[in-house]
């Protein structure tokens, strides 16, 4: 039998209705430095939205579902993108602005990108690509920044405020099937070539629903939510949709991604929530410690993208700022787990689930298989790779040329799930517990070593700023961890002293024997520990 319900398909369309007029007061705030901030309404932003949808078809002919690649920083200018494209029928395609000069022209000759919105900041990331990008037609320039690299440029210029200026601040929206492709992202390269994931409406709704409940982040329109995370990354982590369901209001830092702006936006925007990786929040509490600031706007921060060390999670609680751990990746759009405490359970024991990597939502179906393929129970101890499938989860790869493997048997199985690549084990109550990516584990004489329980060791011991433990060849072992360290300014610990700190807590056959004072831990471009530039760096050289 057939429901009686109404089909409505799941657009964000639908999502960028209800935020420009339901919560068309609700602001994006985006920072500019030294001047005030610059303030827009959701309702503005609709506006904006149709202009630009208006421009990108009537002026530079964008037509069904061609690509349009934004270069830009997290601002108003691109949450308008982050709507007009998709709801137009187009595709939004996100550029990574920290990738090597090399893999970007080839993601956007990939993807086949034929117009790109670039920020004024970013001409000179821009500028020297233009002779490799094949497909570009189109350049379109937003915010400050000086233009002269791009006179020479193959194809025409345009600047956005001209180009919106005298276009009808409404549009006809089409009816979109709610599968039809939205957005699309590349993975960062750093388990190989980048890998194009494309979202669908559909997708991006439902994702922007779990974003919002309780359970994940939780935030309403009494919210003004920092996010760091770039809208480049994993449409940063869902927060531009979502956002238009609940009204929450967002900051915007653009450009301004150092400790010190962050630091100083927090305390005169005040926003309530915040989003970042790791390193971020490292590098902020550097910063509070040396120079203390009003941060008590500050209840919740999002973390994920990497391990959140413990240490960092305690020094956050600290300050008054509660600390929620989140699991995902670019193929999962990608929020996977939130690590909200269950009901029922002591503090002591609400620690230990927040330093999981969180429980899976109800659209985020998991297992775990073991080396022969076999599924392991959710005991909380049985370790094998994550495996994930869900309405918002990758079945496959974007293909640009022929012959290209869409769906490569190392990512996913059989059956159609997503192989992530993490290993870990689930508890019976649902919570993920990461031990390591299944390429970073450290296989020591048929046993493995999880680096991330080193780092986050390592991470706690008072004379650390950052850790990171990688794998080295051993003749006799197989492999053994490398500990490469960051000391805090000032700090003196030697191996000895940090190898018996280990020794407290780490089984003795899993204390490293290498090791080595560094300057900084590589960062990927998302600001993760590069583990093979750290491999390459370090792992040859006489440590012992
Ligand atoms: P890339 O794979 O290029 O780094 P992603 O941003 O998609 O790009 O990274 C996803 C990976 O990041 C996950 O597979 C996992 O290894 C890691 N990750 C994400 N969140 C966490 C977390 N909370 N704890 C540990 N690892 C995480």
């Amino acid at each position: 039998m057939q429901s009686t319900m109404q089909d409505v398909p799941l657009t964000v369309t639908r999502l960028l209705r209800h935020g420009s007029t339901i919560h068309g007061g609700s602001t994006v705030t985006t920072w500019t430095g030294a001047a005030e901030p610059h303030v827009r309404t959701y309702a503005e932003v609709g506006e904006r939205a149709a202009q630009l949808a208006h421009a990108l078809r009537e002026d530079l002919g964008v037509d069904s579902d061609q690509r349009v690649a934004t270069l830009m920083w997290n601002n108003a200018e691109h949450l308008e993108a982050y709507f007009a494209v998709p709801c137009m029928g187009a595709v939004l395609h996100t550029l990574n602005l920290r990738l090597p000069a090399e893999q970007l022209a080839w993601i956007v000759n990939h993807a086949a990108d034929r117009v790109v919105l670039v920020n004024g900041s970013l001409i000179p990331l821009l500028a020297p690509l233009l002779p490799h990008l094949s497909s570009i037609e189109h350049i379109v320039v937003s915010g400050p920044g000086d233009r002269t690299p791009l006179a020479d440029a193959p194809v025409p210029v345009h600047e956005y405020e001209e180009l919106l200026a005298d276009k009808p601040t409404s549009y006809d929206w089409p009816e979109l099937d709610e599968r039809t492709a939205a957005a699309m992202c590349y993975t960062s390269g750093t388990t190989g070539d980048p890998k194009g994931v494309v979202y669908s409406h559909r997708s991006i709704y439902l994702h922007s629903m779990q974003v919002n409940m309780a359970q994940s982040m939780g935030l309403t329109d009494r919210d003004t939510s920092l996010v760091v995370v770039p809208q480049f990354h994993v449409n940063a982590w869902g927060l531009p949709h979502a956002v238009f369901m609940t009204g929450v209001n967002l900051l915007m830092p653009d450009r301004f991604l150092q400790p010190e702006p962050l630091a100083e936006m927090i305390e005169s925007v005040r926003p309530t929530h915040a989003a970042a990786v790791p390193t971020i929040w490292q590098g902020l509490l550097g910063e509070l410690t040396a120079k203390p600031r009003d941060i008590s706007s500050l209840t919740q921060v999002t973390i994920g993208g990497s391990a959140c060390p413990p240490s960092l999670m305690e020094a956050y609680d600290k300050l008054g700022v509660q600390v929620c751990h989140a699991w995902g990746m670019t193929e999962t759009s990608p929020l996977g787990t939130v690590a909200r405490p269950p009901a029922g359970v002591s503090e002591e024991e609400e620690l230990g689930y927040r330093l999981t990597q969180g429980r899976f939502p109800a659209s985020v179906e998991p297992r775990l298989t073991g080396p022969g393929g076999e599924i392991l129970p959710w005991d909380g101890e049985s370790a094998g790779e994550l495996e994930v499938r869900g309405p918002w989860i990758a079945g496959a790869y974007y293909g640009g040329a022929a012959g290209e493997d869409l769906r490569p048997a190392d990512k996913f199985s059989e059956d159609g799930w997503l192989k992530t690549g993490d290993v870990g084990t689930i508890s019976p109550d649902g919570y993920l517990t990461l031990t390591d990516r299944a390429k970073d584990v450290i296989k020591s004489g048929g046993e493995w070593i999880s680096s991330m329980e080193l780092e986050n060791v390592l991470m706690s011991h008072p004379d650390v700023a950052e850790a990171a433990v990688v794998a080295v060849p051993d003749d006799k072992w197989g492999e053994r961890p490398l500990a490469t360290v960051v000391l805090k300014e000032g700090a003196s610990a030697d191996f000895e002293t940090l190898r018996a700190f280990l020794g407290e807590k780490i089984a003795k056959w899993q204390l490293p024997e290498r090791w080595a004072i560094i300057p900084a831990v590589p960062k990927t471009s998302v600001g993760k520990f590069d583990k093979k530039v750290i491999r390459r760096q370090y792992a040859d050289g006489d440590l012992d």
